[in-house]
């Protein structure tokens, strides 16, 4: 047989790579219309979860925070942020409607990655000790009144079944961390026994999701925040529901007549959505299978790790990188997703800089031109897909809320704030970009100018702040 010649194996090259990449853009391909139907089938998913229907994939999980802060909240505060790959903890002194935050320090502490996925006990009490070292570094002129005990907002953002707003069991890990023992476990018991391990004689007075923290955080600085979002490593969203609108709700009716509810929508699925062979693969592998399909999606803990695979698969059909598939390119999340970030953002003409992260990343050191301009469509096509899917679920919620349109009573002017907070949503521009146009391009021109999403830097951990003075055991009643 006659050899082929270079040409011919280089035609063939590129139809293999236009094949590949042509299935990817289809698979991956998220028309208005199929965003519309995610929007409907979120909604639906949303009601199947306040009936506590048993095979809702949405736990729509009560708060027990049925005020939000009004920002008369007073005195001195901690909260402790656990849920991704930092924790924080952070001492704020709240001065009451007039002087709002007086001083606010906080400290951030990464994660050893092995105690993501040690024991309850180890976990719990590193978390305790470093708060007790936060809490030394206390002022002076922070004093707190005679006899009064240290009171802290917890947010935990993992799902929880709370049994009141400061108590709740843990349902099951997300984003990475399995822990053995602590499913099931009231997780401020827990926190509250390696503090006295510690000898910190401090007081969980709240204990809130990330989202509940945020949504708290943002109502405090802006009256009309209706719901928050997180996207970071993982995402979720909760918002404020009429309580009487909860069926699953048995206990009294609140005063304010709302409830927040933590919709934990990472965990929604549907058939519609456009799950892929990688995103199939990737679950198989994680450390949840089954679970938290949205999030792998959408969130930051996975999309590099879908970049990876869809490289992988170039790599191997088409010899994308060469006639050797690069080692690294089969480690599993060796790709992090502000690595894609900043491959994703180079616009230099010759993306030197995306080059310069496959060389160390990867390990591949001469990419060609067209290697690297693949590279860069498939950070697109994940990015884009992720942004709009979580449009689509910010735009479901608008959509429970009745916030989707404008009111035709015309004189009844509606403003609509999502507290946006996240990693992902901060830092990865073209993600947010697209995410903002999308829920733009599915409201409407006239209704999308009410609807306004807002980032809210941190909000979480105030927000546990604020809800641990609001319920401090200090304040009597109402
Ligand atoms: C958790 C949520 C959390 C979200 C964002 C998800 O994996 O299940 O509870 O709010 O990540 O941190
Ligand atoms: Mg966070």
């Amino acid at each position: 047989r006659r050899r082929r010649s270079k040409r011919e194996a280089e035609e063939e090259k590129r139809r293999k790579v236009a094949a590949v990449i042509g299935e990817v853009e289809q698979k991956f391909s998220t028309p208005t219309a199929l965003l519309r139907g995610i929007a409907d089938a979120m909604v639906e998913e949303m009601e199947r979860g306040l009936r506590a229907d048993p095979h809702a994939p949405l736990k729509m999980l009560i708060s027990y925070v049925d005020n939000l802060p009004t920002g008369d909240e007073h005195g001195l505060f901690y909260a402790l942020d656990l849920g991704g790959t930092n924790f924080r903890v952070i001492r704020v002194q709240l001065g009451g409607r007039e002087k709002r935050v007086v001083t606010q320090q906080y400290e951030e502490v990464s994660i050893p990655p092995h105690l993501m996925v040690g024991t309850s006990m180890e976990l719990f009490d590193f978390i305790a000790a470093e708060l007790e070292k936060f809490v030394k570094t206390e002022g002076e002129d922070l004093h707190l009144p005679e006899s009064r005990q240290r009171e802290l907002g917890f947010t935990f953002s993992f799902p929880v079944h709370q049994t009141s707003i400061s108590s709740g069991t843990l349902i099951k890990w997300t984003k990475g961390f399995s822990i053995n023992g602590t499913v099931g476990e009231d997780v401020v018991a827990e926190l509250s026994r390696a503090m006295e391990r510690q000898g910190l004689d401090m007081k969980v007075t709240a204990l809130v999701n990330d989202t509940v923290g945020t949504l708290a955080g943002g109502r405090y600085v802006d009256n009309d925040v209706a719901a928050a979002v997180i996207l970071g490593t993982g995402t979720n969203a909760a918002y404020v529901e009429h309580a009487n609108a909860i069926p699953k709700w048995s206990g009294p009716l609140p005063r304010s007549g709302n409830m927040v509810i933590n919709m934990e929508w990472g965990n929604f699925k549907s058939e519609i959505l456009p799950h892929s062979e990688y995103d199939s693969a990737l679950d198989f592998e994680c450390l949840n299978p089954g679970e938290q399909i949205y999030e792998k999606m959408i969130s930051g803990l996975y999309l590099g790790e879908i970049v990876r695979r869809i490289l992988l698969k170039l790599a191997h059909d088409t010899s994308l990188f060469g006639d050797v598939v690069p080692p690294k390119l089969e480690q599993l999340f060796i790709l992090r997703t502000p690595d894609m970030s900043a491959m994703h953002h180079d616009t230099s003409h010759d993306l030197k800089h995306l080059g310069a992260k496959l060389k160390d990343i990867l390990g591949v050191a001469d990419t060609s031109l067209e290697a690297r301009y693949i590279t860069l469509h498939i950070c697109d096509l994940v990015a884009e897909r992720a942004a709009r899917l979580a449009a689509a679920g910010i735009y479901g919620i608008l959509k429970k809320l009745g916030r989707d349109k404008v009111p035709s009573d015309r004189s009844q002017k509606q403003r609509t704030v999502i507290a946006l907070d996240g990693g992902l949503y901060e830092h990865y521009k073209k993600f947010s970009a697209c995410l903002e146009a999308t829920l733009a391009d599915l409201l409407g021109e006239e209704a999308a100018s009410s609807v306004v999403v807002k980032l809210a830097n941190d909000g979480s951990g105030i927000g546990a702040a604020l809800l641990a003075a609001s319920h401090s055991q200090y304040v009597s009643g109402e």
